[in-house]
């Protein structure tokens, strides 16, 4: 039905492609190009359709506007790094082509993450006819969904949301990140945020810890981050007094960060070494394990959800809307741990929802603004089966 070009052939580029390759009645044309073409056609070399695959730079938009020229996709699905959303956006415009990805930019010297450099994009995309589906992963993505999926069908206003993501899973590895390691770090040694009563409240990176109690997983140190579909989803809510999100880490992991960062190697700003310019983070994450990797050896399970604390008909209402996943299975169906899975696979539906024209628009769109009905469905259909827990709330 549909050409698509996937931009990123790391953990969760590989998990996207074989999920497309899985759906050919909607993803008739594959082509897959990254900065190191050997990885793109690895991942080719796994599967059993013949698909496409090309070098590009794509932090150069002329480079990437030539491949969608070459190539004519429908869609462009982004699951390269947060560093290349900006030029990739541009050349989608430039080409009037559908965009997709599941991470917002940030600008490489400063760990920021903030929808506004995306959603200035908004007026341009609506007057060129086409859609930019932004954060379609699982959080964000799956997260701002089951936000939607609540708000439609069990509340008539949420008043608390509290986003929890817990991996529970066993690498083996001393100290390893589940996704990008460059891009983790940036996320987590950032100040913590949430939203209440109207406004942000800030606090100090991993200061705020609760246990929460995880299902089908137990009870789990957890803390509190910032997270960037807040941002978005405090916008559609309705009735929202609190917003809040949460991820569990374990000691050790804690550990072996609080030593990197105390020893200057989560620094994002250049050093003179040997009279190269290098960025200690980024030399780190070549020296860790690569968490496309990861997945051999990967035992246990991850739960991601939402808890909603709201009103239905005059009453309240508690619950919790969540997916389990297995790393193991993950690992079996297509060679990849369980957060590369739970990442790929909505970024395959949230792309055939927008092939299929199930959700549509001309402009800069976010997952909770569309229909969350089809989309659940496929979420079952897929692989990420999800489940509704009533009278659930944060506490252990
Ligand atoms: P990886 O580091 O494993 O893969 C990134 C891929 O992008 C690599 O193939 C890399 O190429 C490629 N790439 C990097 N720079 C460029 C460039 N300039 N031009 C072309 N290709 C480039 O990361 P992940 O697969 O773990 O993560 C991918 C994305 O998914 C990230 O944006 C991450 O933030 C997001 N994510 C979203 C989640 C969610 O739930 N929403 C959860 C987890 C991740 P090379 O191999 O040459 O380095």
């Amino acid at each position: 039905m549909a050409k698509v070009l996937i931009i990123g052939a790391g953990g969760v580029g590989n998990v996207v492609v074989k999920k497309c390759a899985q759906v050919p009645q909607v993803f008739s044309e594959i082509v897959l190009a990254s900065r190191t073409k050997a990885k793109c056609d690895k991942i080719a070399s796994e599967i059993s359709r013949p698909i496409v695959t090309e070098q590009v730079d794509a932090d150069d938009a002329k480079q990437v506007s030539s491949l969608i020229q070459k190539h004519q996709p429908k869609l462009v699905i982004n699951v390269a790094l947060p560093y290349q959303d900006l030029p990739i956006m541009e050349a989608c415009l430039a080409t009037r082509t559908h965009y997709l990805d599941t991470a917002n930019y940030e600008p490489k010297d400063e760990a920021k993450f903030e929808y506004k450099w995306q959603w200035a994009y908004h007026d341009r995309y609506a007057r060129a006819g086409i859609m930019a589906l932004l954060g379609s992963g699982f959080d964000p993505g799956v997260t701002n969904v089951f936000c939607a999926y609540a708000q439609k069908h069990f509340y008539d206003e949420i008043h608390y949301v509290d986003i929890v993501d817990c991996n529970a899973g066993e690498h083996g590895h001393p100290f390893a990140t589940n996704f990008n390691p460059e891009i983790n770090i940036r996320e987590i040694t950032q100040k913590g945020k949430y939203w209440e009563n109207g406004r942000w409240v800030e606090i100090e990176p991993m200061s705020v810890r609760k246990d929460i109690d995880y299902p089908e997983v137990g009870p789990r140190a957890s803390y509190l981050l910032y997270h960037e579909e807040l941002e978005s989803l405090v916008k559609h809510i309705r009735g929202l007094k609190r917003i809040r999100f949460w991820m569990t880490f374990g000691e050790q992991y804690l550990t072996h960060l609080r030593v990197l960062q105390n020893v200057g190697m989560t620094r994002i700003d250049p050093v003179e070494y040997e009279g190269h310019k290098i960025i200690p983070l980024q030399f780190l994450k070549a020296v860790l394990p690569d968490p496309g990797s990861l997945g051999v050896t990967y035992k246990g399970k991850t739960c991601i959800g939402c808890i909603f604390d709201g009103v239905k008909d005059g009453r309240r209402r508690q619950m919790m809307i969540y997916n389990v996943c297995d790393h193991a299975e993950c690992y079996r169906e297509v060679g990849a741990q369980a957060v590369s899975y739970t990442t790929g696979v909505p970024a395959m539906i949230g792309a055939k929802m927008m092939l299929e024209g199930k959700w549509k628009g001309a402009g800069v769109f976010n997952m909770e603004q569309f229909d969350p009905d089809p989309f659940m469905e496929d979420l079952n259909r897929y692989g990420l089966p999800w489940k509704v827990l009533d009278g659930k709330t944060l506490e252990c």
